[in-house]
């Protein structure tokens, strides 16, 4: 082994100095063991409050995991005292190389946990040799340090958004701030009681105070979650939401018109739902001619379809005068269709016309509601049902905030201690 000053200087734990270096097991991946001391004469930092005191009621002998040299796996061995401390009482002595309690040391627990937000807990684990409950300790010990340094925001808008989950518990409740396009709660459940408890308990009251519009779909209890704790803020819904009750209303009249009307309009109807839900200006080629043969044998889908298309426009006016005259235009030319599931849509959308025309009021950012939903499914679905809430919350903010965008922002997240 090298003089231990150099090893000293490669472990560069600021603060110690190796004393002794154990090779365990020789062969191309060793394990190395290294003993370290602490350096100079300093009183012993109490882990708790951080006073320090000469006080030593006695010393253990302790392991961490750390950064690996070349191919060897490294434990770092130290006697960590236990201290008296006038405050606190016995305590084990504040280590600068790591988090109090944790079995790693604070720059492996660093990479491990920016591992983990891009490949499963356990690939992250066996990568760095440690335990699964290791790994996934040191995620979310990393995620919560990152948490407490961020700025609190004051959103303008906000989107309020279930996302399906799972058999068992059906349903998340999520809260985004929509102008930074960032996740900020959830919470299990679907209910009043569950946006409420996210608005009042995420939020502080000037941050509530600062909310102009409100992001979210029809489900009444939202509805009322966002009434009876933000008064003052717009109801805007959801274009997507709007849209997908569209599309729900197109099927159901394709059903009508083709499936039940007898065998030889089932058979010529088959196999075209997808492609009768996907809008005109994305069908191509040979697709447009059979969207086309399809209509030509039944004129009131073509009605139907041609209704779907126009609803975009909704969301194009500047005032609600200029809405509700669309709208007015839309529902005449509906009249004497006899489109029943055209004319419920109709129904629903007079009912909701205020949040659809808020829409001139507070143009809530649309695109960012769907990118902040497939952030959210895409990390969901590789949490597989991880039952820890406040990691999977910490794991939706990381992925929805991408802290990481340069090599600068990379080497923050890796300057060690
Ligand atoms: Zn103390």
């Amino acid at each position: 082994m090298g003089s231990r000053r150099e090893c000293t200087r490669i472990l560069g734990l600021e603060g110690y100095r190796v004393e002794q270096v154990e090779w365990e097991a020789a062969g191309s991946r060793a394990r190395l063991r290294i003993w370290v001391t602490r350096r100079g004469i300093r009183a012993h930092e109490c882990s708790g409050c951080g006073r320090r005191t000469w006080q030593v009621r006695d010393a253990k002998l302790r392991t961490w995991d750390d950064l690996p040299w070349a191919a060897h796996r490294v434990t770092v061995m130290y006697r960590q005292c236990r201290v008296r401390c006038r405050a606190c009482g016995i305590r084990t002595e504040r280590v600068a190389f790591a988090d109090p309690k944790a079995r790693v040391t604070r720059r492996l627990r660093q990479v491990i946990g920016l591992d983990c937000q891009s490949m499963p807990t356990s690939h992250a684990a066996v990568r760095h040799g440690v335990s699964w409950s290791k790994a996934r300790r040191a995620e979310r010990a990393f995620l919560e340090t990152w948490d407490r340094g961020r700025p609190k925001r004051r959103p303008r808008h906000l989107g309020a958004d279930e996302i399906h989950r799972g058999k068992r518990q059906k349903f998340y409740t999520v809260l985004s701030d929509l102008v930074h396009g960032e996740v900020i709660g959830l919470a299990p459940d679907r209910t009043e009681e569950s946006l409420a408890g996210l608005l009042t308990t995420t939020l502080d009251a000037r941050q509530r105070a600062a909310v102009e519009a409100v992001c979210t779909d029809m489900h009444r209890p939202y509805l009322n979650a966002v009434a009876s704790v933000l008064p003052k803020a717009t109801v805007v819904l959801d274009k997507f939401h709007v849209l997908q009750h569209a599309a729900a209303a197109l099927d159901e009249v394709r059903r009508q018109e083709f499936f039940r009307a007898g065998a030889v309009m089932r058979r010529f109807g088959r196999g075209k739902r997808w492609l009768l839900l996907r809008r005109w200006k994305t069908v191509r080629g040979s697709k447009r001619q059979e969207l086309r043969a399809l209509f030509a044998a039944n004129r009131r889908l073509f009605k139907a379809y041609v209704l779907r298309e126009e609803l975009d426009r909704l969301w194009t006016y500047k005032t609600r005068e200029g809405v509700a005259e669309f709208l007015f235009g839309w529902l005449k030319a509906l009249r004497w269709q006899r489109l029943p599931e055209m004319e419920r849509l109709a129904d629903t959308l007079v009912k909701h016309f205020d949040g659809i025309a808020a829409y001139c009021d507070h143009a809530v950012r649309f695109g960012v509601v769907e990118s902040l939903n497939t952030t959210i499914k895409g990390v969901i679905r590789r949490a597989r049902g991880m039952r820890d809430e406040t990691t999977l919350l910490l794991k939706l903010k990381w992925a929805s905030a991408r802290p990481i965008r340069s090599a600068r922002d990379l080497a923050r997240f890796l300057e060690f201690i």
